[in-house]
């Protein structure tokens, strides 16, 4: 995956973007909690019906940017699930929901 000229550094940031949009940072997760039990948090890929749902409710926030959803954060502890919401880890309780 490439964009635009092949030079050095479209390479670098073609890759790095790929890395951005896959996964949650690793270090950003380590620091993130469970706002109700403070618990270690763990990635989950959630299920079609769940992402539809997340970015129905997200596109109006959005401002017409489609909103970019294919994960959650779930809590080691209770199993509560966050939503990632283009790349921005929603730790709000009232946002939180029970199956991936
Ligand atoms: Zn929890």
């Amino acid at each position: 995956m490439t964009f635009g000229r092949r030079t050095g550094d479209d390479s670098v940031r073609a890759i790095r973007y790929t890395d951005a949009a896959m996964a949650v940072d690793q270090e950003l997760l380590e620091i993130l909690a469970c706002p109700i039990c403070k618990e270690a948090v763990e990635t989950v890929t959630l299920s079609e019906g769940r992402r539809t749902e997340i970015r129905d409710k997200y596109r109006e926030k959005f401002r017409g940017e489609e909103p970019v959803v294919q994960e959650g954060l779930r809590c080691r502890k209770c199993a509560r699930i966050y939503p990632v919401v283009s790349d921005i880890p929603v730790m709000l309780v009232d946002e939180a929901f029970e199956e991936a």
